[in-house]
């Protein structure tokens, strides 16, 4: 039986200011004449986004070590992917439930995500590499779980059309006949024999599909192929929801105008992230992003409790802007001509409020914070951040002084129990976007 499957569209307006702000065009500046003074300038623009990369990890160790450096490899050592990954092809991951309704199956280098719907059926994302690995992987995993007619296969979702994501697509239809839904974006799809279903590669807001009761938002990133995409999957653990990112870091591609795509769609994997809360970000190259580190920590565990891949949506948008910050310094790597603003994540910590006080001060700082003298990085000063309170209208803006702090006295003193928020639009010029950020701190008794 066909499955109805609902698209609908979903637009991201509800967060102005955050687009607003991203949506810094790109701009030609350096000509492209290969003078030594380009090459310099060129040089200094990888530089600055490769430094992008880094500082906007805000010296988090696991996300330099799992995001930054595969997301950045390309652009610093274009060996080192190949280097590490060969033994990966040959590295069997065997089934392994990532969460209560949500398992990998696969090699180290490519696998695929199995998710349990709410009607109890499933859905793949990605294919294995062709028809034996469906044989090999695929097919006992599914019956593993409970395939059959009260836990059919419900639809297969692919993330770009690459052969290590799609090979085994022709094998699931011959197995599952005409009726199952195999989704793949349309630019990728001219060539494939396997009849599959097109999300249209041309719609840049995420688009929500319901499969089985389970709600999936798509989202096209055109780059590393012209149909690539994202995806938020709902998992749950025990009584926790969680959402995770599928996508946002794939290799980055040759030619000018892929690379800028592949720019646009780290952007808008950012707004994506922002927009929906993602807590956390799974690849079907589980090295990439550090999906392998945390299946084996739960291996090694032998416990999902506390999940190693649920690391919180701050630090998930962290994530977000380091491979915006990688694909950057790609495309600077690839075209001597572009001159792209570097996006810096702004962090706005809230003093512990007490009760009592009028007075209510944050900081706002990016990359390694107060001790940061990097031109561009550490203290922002100069910039406002609006101050409210629950259960009150009092609404105090303040501009940040030298240290990055600011200010502000409101009209009543503070209640225990009351949420103190701060928030800080964002802001931009041609050079750089600082990032908009938002706290909220509750009131401590006395
Ligand atoms: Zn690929």
């Amino acid at each position: 039986m066909r499955k109805r499957t609902g698209v609908l569209s979903r637009g991201v307006a509800t967060k102005a200011a955050v687009a607003l702000t991203l949506t810094a065009a790109l701009c030609v500046g350096n000509a492209a004449g290969g003078t030594a003074a380009g090459a310099q300038d060129q040089a200094s623009e990888v530089e600055e986004h490769l430094t992008e990369a880094t500082k906007n990890s805000g010296g988090d160790l696991d996300l330099v070590n799992t995001i930054r450096t595969y997301s950045c490899d390309a652009v610093e050592d274009p060996d080192f992917y190949d280097r590490t990954s060969a033994e990966r092809h040959d590295t069997k991951v065997p089934l392994t439930r990532v969460f209560d309704d949500l398992w990998y199956v696969g090699t180290q280098y490519v696998g695929q995500y199995i998710l349990r719907t709410e009607t109890g059926g499933f859905v793949l994302f990605d294919t294995q590499n062709n028809a034996a690995e469906v044989a090999e992987y695929t097919m006992p995993s599914l019956r593993t779980l409970g395939l059959g007619d009260k836990h059919p296969l419900e639809a297969v979702f692919v993330s770009h059309g690459h052969g290590d994501h799609d090979g085994g697509a022709n094998q699931l239809r011959a197995e599952f006949g005409p009726d199952l839904d195999i989704y793949i974006g349309s630019a990728d799809a001219p060539g494939k024999a396997y009849d599959p279903e097109l999300i249209d590669s041309g719609i840049a807001e995420p688009q929500e599909m319901t499969v089985g009761g389970t709600t999936i938002v798509v989202q096209s990133i055109p780059g590393h192929t012209p149909g690539a995409l994202n995806f938020l999957i709902p998992v749950s653990q025990g009584k926790e929801r969680h959402l995770m990112l599928l996508g946002g870091r794939q290799g980055h591609p040759r030619g000018v105008e892929a690379a800028k795509g592949y720019l646009t769609g780290t952007e808008r994997t950012y707004r994506l992230v922002d927009e929906y809360d993602a807590d956390g970000s799974i690849l079907t190259h589980p090295t990439s992003d550090g999906s392998l580190v945390r299946m084996q920590a739960i291996d090694r565990a032998g416990t999902r409790s506390p999940n190693p891949f649920v690391i919180g949506e701050d630090r998930t948008l962290r994530a977000a802007a380091i491979w915006r910050g990688c694909a950057a310094a790609w495309l600077a790597s690839v075209d001597p001509a572009t001159d792209v603003p570097v996006w810096r994540v702004v962090s706005l910590e809230i003093e512990q409020p007490e009760a009592r006080a009028k007075t209510v001060t944050a900081q706002l700082e990016t990359g390694w914070g107060s001790p940061d003298t990097e031109p561009g990085w550490g203290v922002v000063a100069g910039q406002t951040v609006t101050f409210g309170v629950t259960g009150s209208r009092d609404i105090c803006t303040a501009v940040t002084d030298d240290t990055g702090v600011a200010t502000c006295t409101l009209d009543r003193g503070l209640r225990p129990g009351q949420e103190v928020t701060a928030s800080f639009e964002g802001s931009s010029n041609a050079e750089s976007v600082d990032l908009p950020a938002n706290s909220t701190l509750r009131v401590a008794a006395r």
